[in-house]
């Protein structure tokens, strides 16, 4: 069970009668009052909760833990893990300046403090290895990563969010920055990558993420990479995402993935094109070739493939 989603009434009605603590304190150290407002809702308990970090588990096992700052638990007179480390966006520490770590200094194991027992006393200790979590050393944060850290926060705490042409309710705002998660990810599609380029002028290449899990699963570094543009691009302008789209060719039905549109990009959607017809013959898709990064993206994924690399 992973608590800080919540605890059924039955459960939690004798742990507060042992610990002496209010049902109602146990329920404000949880996740529902900041997912309300970054999901729209409360989702049950076996769902995926959006940009909430997993407990992934592999045979009863954790594969991922908590992410944490190490000064942050040094400072601790009694070091606990802080509830906004379990949201994705969270990737440094707006304290002390630090990227944040998620593993273990000692065995570089996933940090489990679920797992260890009374015995142990505190909660800065690796429970699989015993080691103290204190002694990580992590990177400065990137000034970039910070700002968007904050923007999500203050949009996850509020229930609204900024974009360059007003505010929108936080949760088809932190909708349509996981959809550009997505998005990012797969940029070597040509009017993708257009459209990005023409967002982001600065940001250069996208690296796709080694792994293809759920952005919430990826390891901090990783994660921040894709964050950062994925937000900027959320709150660019309807009026730009609309034109930009125009310009690198998208069509009516680019944005929908699995059938779902983010209701932000609904009017952009409309704004655009049909589908264009697929044109014979030899060149099909009949827009010059491909950038040189998509080219060598492409490149040293058939080279992964073919475990050349
Ligand atoms: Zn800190
Ligand atoms: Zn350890």
């Amino acid at each position: 069970m992973d608590c800080d989603r919540g605890i059924p009434d039955d459960r939690l009605a004798p742990l507060s009668l042992v610990s002496g603590i209010p049902p109602e304190r146990f329920r404000a150290s949880m996740l529902s009052s900041l997912v309300r407002n970054v999901a729209g809702r409360i989702p049950a308990l076996h769902e995926i909760w959006p940009w909430v970090r997993p407990f992934g588990r592999k045979n009863r096992r954790c594969v991922q833990g908590w992410q944490y700052c190490p000064a942050c638990l040094m400072e601790d007179a009694k070091p606990f893990m802080r509830l906004p480390w379990r949201m994705a966006w969270h990737v440094a520490c707006g304290r002390h300046g630090m990227m944040l770590q998620d593993y273990c200094p000692h065995c570089h194991g996933p940090v489990v403090p679920h797992r260890l027992t009374a015995m142990d006393m505190e909660l800065a200790r690796c429970a699989l290895c015993g080691g103290d979590l204190r002694d990580s050393r992590t990177e400065d944060a990137w000034g970039e990563v910070l700002a968007m850290q904050e923007a999500c926060d203050m949009a996850a705490v509020s229930g609204v969010a900024c974009r360059d042409d007003g505010e929108v309710p936080a949760h088809e705002w932190f909708d349509l920055a996981r959809f550009f998660t997505g998005w990012l990810r797969r940029c070597d599609l040509t009017a993708r990558y257009a459209f990005v380029e023409r967002l982001l002028p600065d940001v250069d290449v996208i690296e796709r993420p080694s792994l293809t899990l759920g952005v919430e699963a990826l390891p901090v570094n990783e994660r921040a990479r894709l964050l950062v543009p994925a937000v900027r691009l959320a709150s660019k302008s309807l009026g730009e995402l609309t034109e930009s789209a125009l310009e690198a060719g998208l069509n009516g039905r680019s944005f929908h993935t699995r059938g779902r549109l983010p209701v932000l990009l609904e009017s952009v959607a409309s704004a655009l094109p049909e589908r264009k017809r697929a044109r014979k013959g030899r060149s099909g898709r009949g827009d010059g070739p491909r950038p040189k990064a998509v080219v060598e993206r492409m490149w040293r994924r058939l080279q992964r493939k073919a475990g050349l690399a």
